[in-house]
């Protein structure tokens, strides 16, 4: 069976339409799971405010506890030097003792303060807390519901490439060998392109002028041919005046 030039040149559009299709799908099934990797890192950075916060709260309650053990520890030694007092023999003795418990008494009061400015910081940011975990909570289902419409395109996606595959087999099948072949290298070469269309006397693959005779060879579309700089196959499309070139 022989395919006229014509038909073979609709096939080898249809063909770089359907190599265009598929090069897109197949980028579309790499970049999701790198999508869903980068959302989940945002994820993670988002959901760091809670583990610092609570990392907080934990600091904050340690230092509490270090200040009450050592507010108990210098009322231990404020009653030992209370017991002294009633062996006392001399008035200096007396007042080094009472001076002493003075010195004391200020430092308990001193870590009590301390003490209550951590308690006052600690509830503030007890407080805090609830509306965190709720953020969080909201973070953790978008990103579900995010992961959940990715996973659906990555089905679509993959869904859409057998039919894509057998299309091409049958596009393939109408057009002769040696061309197909003549097109997976142009198309190798230049990253995918192979079929391009000649405006004016330009050809869309590399921009550079076309011979006039072979202009009106591919505007009348009755034989395939290549421009002679890209190797690209060529087809006529007639340029508007409201159309951009491409
Ligand atoms: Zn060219």
């Amino acid at each position: 069976m022989t395919i006229s030039p014509k038909l073979q040149l609709q096939q080898l559009i249809l063909l770089q339409k359907l190599d265009d299709e598929i090069v897109e799908h197949r980028n579309q099934l790499a970049d999701i799971p790198v999508q869903i990797d980068s959302e989940f890192k945002e994820l993670e950075d988002k959901k760091k405010i809670l583990s610092i916060a609570k990392e907080e709260i934990d600091t904050l309650q340690k230092n509490r506890k270090a200040i009450e053990s050592e507010v108990q520890g210098e009322n231990d030694h404020m009653a030992k030097a209370k017991t002294k007092l009633p062996a006392v023999k001399t008035n200096k003795e007396y007042t080094a003792i009472l001076s002493e418990v003075d010195a004391i008494k200020k430092k308990v009061e001193g870590l009590e303060d301390k003490e209550l400015e951590i308690m006052e910081v600690l509830e503030d940011k007890q407080k805090g807390l609830p509306a965190i975990e709720k953020k969080c909570k909201e973070e953790d289902s978008h990103f579900q519901e995010y992961k959940t419409k990715k996973a659906d395109e990555l089905d679509r996606v993959t869904k859409e490439m057998n039919p894509l595959l057998a299309k091409r087999e049958t596009v393939k099948s109408q057009i002769d060998t040696v061309i197909f072949q003549r097109y997976e290298k142009v198309a190798k070469s230049r990253g995918g392109k192979a079929v391009v269309s000649l405006q004016e006397n330009i050809c869309q693959g590399c921009f550079q002028q076309i011979l006039p005779q072979m202009v009106i060879n591919v505007k009348v579309g009755e034989s395939i041919h290549q421009c002679s700089s890209c190797l690209c196959f060529l087809y006529w499309e007639e340029v508007s005046e409201t159309v951009m070139p491409k």
